[in-house]
């Protein structure tokens, strides 16, 4: 399902729904071309026009100041980890990383290839908070200090933005891009793949400060380089055309039912219901997640009073149409992942479903 929608076969009731069908009725002739987005060239007028207004939408929606360059790039999530330690450790050949989750992990463990990555405290065993500021030991001397707003896996996500001291803050935004307001101005680069909340697997959105472009270690590809890409507004080599004219229509979308705003009100509405229903649960449901860092987007919890019961509860719930609420194999249990397309009445069906098997069970 596109998105990762939690009602994956459920169309109807998906907000993405009306996306999913403009895109069908346009999947043969776009706009009267008499063409489909994907037979297109990209060097032609029509998509070179669906490209640049995916790159305004972008800037419009998340207010991006105009000293940022929006990048279009591929490799996902995990060619970022790689790309940001090319493109910016090289001005002091070290880098601050804060490690909450799998995926800061993964960003730091690559990024000790380019340079000298620190952890600013020490990696927890199992993530369940983030430590406070008065906790972090930062370089002054750091190229770049990184974090993950929110990590999906482990369901930790900041509230706050770190306070740097003029060192350029890179933030993975990939699970939580676009679903609450952000002050663009605080960073040096926020990326996200496009899979969680904007588009189809296949392309990652990059906002990056000027000044922070053109410092690329000798060797980095420059299908990763933030300044051969800039310099050709990415379109440096074929990029996946469809991928980025779908999530054009999401931006669309997305500007239509209330912009950052709204999405930012009804993730705040969809994951209290689920935490509600938890802790309404007196310990029959139990999230692992400190109360000041749980995520709006992902919510794992776990059922501990029976071996078998999460099992149950996955198979009931999917045969009810409630999809994909498996944790993630790392970590096991259950997640709940309540992306943009997943709607209020979707979550109030699942946290009712909750409450029964609760109830069942006690
Ligand atoms: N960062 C975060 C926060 C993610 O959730 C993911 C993937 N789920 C990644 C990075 C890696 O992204 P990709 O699969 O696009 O490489």
């Amino acid at each position: 399902s596109l998105l990762m929608g939690l009602f994956g076969n459920n169309l109807i009731s998906c907000f993405l729904y009306k996306v999913l069908l403009q895109v069908q009725n346009q999947l043969l002739d776009y706009g009267g071309s008499g063409m489909s987005v994907m037979e297109m060239s990209h060097r032609g007028a029509t998509y070179l026009k669906i490209h640049e207004d995916v790159i305004k939408r972008c800037r419009d929606i998340l207010k991006v100041p105009d000293n940022y360059k929006i990048l279009l790039m591929p490799g996902g999530g995990t060619g970022q980890f790689s790309a940001v330690a090319m493109n910016l450790m090289g001005k002091t050949g070290c880098a601050d990383y804060a490690v909450t989750g799998a995926w800061s992990a993964k960003a730091f463990k690559e990024a000790q290839k380019y340079g000298k990555a620190n952890l600013v405290f020490p990696k927890a065993e199992k993530f369940t908070t983030i430590p406070n500021q008065s906790e972090w030991k930062l370089d002054p001397n750091a190229s770049y200090v990184y974090y993950c707003d929110n990590e999906t896996v482990d369901g930790v996500e900041f509230n706050f933005i770190p306070e740097t001291n003029g060192v350029p803050i890179v933030c993975d935004m990939s699970s939580n891009f676009m679903s609450r307001p952000v002050d663009v101005s605080k960073f040096g680069v926020i990326y996200a793949g496009a899979q969680k909340n904007v588009g189809p697997a296949g392309i990652t959105v990059v906002i990056v400060r000027e000044d922070l472009i053109g410092h690329a270690l000798p060797f980095t590809p420059s299908i990763l380089d933030y300044a051969a890409t800039a310099k050709d507004n990415s379109i440096a080599n074929t990029p996946p055309t469809f991928c980025i004219y779908v999530m054009g229509q999401v931006f669309e979308w997305l500007q239509r039912k209330g912009g950052i705003e709204g999405m930012a009100k009804h993730s705040q509405e969809k994951s209290q219901l689920i935490y509600k229903a938890i802790e309404d649960s007196k310990g029959f449901y139990f999230c692992p997640v400190d109360a000041k860092c749980r995520s709006r987007m992902n919510v794992p919890f776990r059922i501990t009073a029976n071996v078998d019961y999460e099992k149950e509860f996955l198979e009931k719930a999917e045969k009810q149409g409630m999809m994909q609420l498996k944790g993630h194999r790392s970590v096991g249990g259950i997640r709940a992942s309540l992306y943009n397309a997943v709607t209020l009445e979707n979550t109030e069906t699942l946290a009712k479903f909750m409450r029964e098997f609760y109830e069942s069970k006690n």
